[in-house]
């Protein structure tokens, strides 16, 4: 339950939080009202999870549910569940076979790997605008040309929150992160996933479904 706080209703919070447990009658002697014109208002904040009620002992403060409520929205959504699969390129290909990629599979940046999906580097549309600037046949211009490389690329991995990895994306000024794992036997990275800017806004979006009226 989601409600617009008082006057009172902060008087009384602070004083349970400052004196509980206390009961209903010193809370109403404190503010010089009767209990029964103080019911009410303890019932609604009992109900709103501000204050914890037991019998025969009084109320204690239960913590502030809003914060709760928010704290759990934005930190507990992890990566493994909003991840998507990651669009790859080997390191020897042509920026033109990434032009191609990145038309076809419909992304704005690629992740450039070596082996079985060990990252190298990150390459994104600008990059290869300013590639194209430079040498027009993009045919002749392998991608590790350019892309940012390791270890310069900001990743993320599957147990962090997508609350990490917007802060990330919006920090860094990026528009994608490559998930990733260590990969065995000390190799490097390797990639299992992407969080993007659209993974983040579909999850915002998602979140307000929930919750329209
Ligand atoms: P665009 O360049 O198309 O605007 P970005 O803002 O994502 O796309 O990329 C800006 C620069 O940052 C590019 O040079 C790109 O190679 C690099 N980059 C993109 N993603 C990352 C990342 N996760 N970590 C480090 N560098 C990145």
């Amino acid at each position: 339950m989601d409600i617009e706080l008082t006057q009172r209703h902060r008087q009384i919070i602070a004083i349970v939080r400052d004196r509980g447990p206390i009961t209903g009658e010193k809370i109403a002697e404190e503010l010089s009202l009767t209990r029964a014109t103080l019911r009410p208002d303890l019932t609604v904040l009992t109900m709103a999870g501000y204050l914890d009620a037991r019998p025969r002992v009084g109320y204690f403060y239960a913590g502030n549910p809003s914060a709760d409520l928010l704290s759990r929205l934005l930190r507990g959504h992890l990566v493994r569940d909003y991840k998507s699969v990651p669009v790859v390129v080997q390191g020897d290909a042509t920026a033109y076979d990434a032009v191609v990629a990145m038309f076809l599979e419909d992304v704005g940046t690629l992740f450039v790997v070596r082996e079985s999906g060990i990252l190298t580097g990150v390459l994104s549309r600008k990059d290869l605008l300013k590639v194209a600037m430079g040498q027009p046949n993009l045919r002749e211009v392998p991608v590790s040309i350019a892309m940012t490389r390791m270890p310069n690329i900001v990743t993320v991995e599957m147990s962090d929150t997508m609350y990490d990895a917007a802060k990330k994306l919006v920090d860094m000024q990026v528009d994608s992160l490559p998930v990733v794992r260590p990969a065995a036997g000390d190799r490097g990275l390797e990639v299992v996933g992407r969080v993007t800017k659209t993974t983040v806004t579909r999850l915002f979006v998602e979140l307000g479904s929930h919750w329209s009226v």
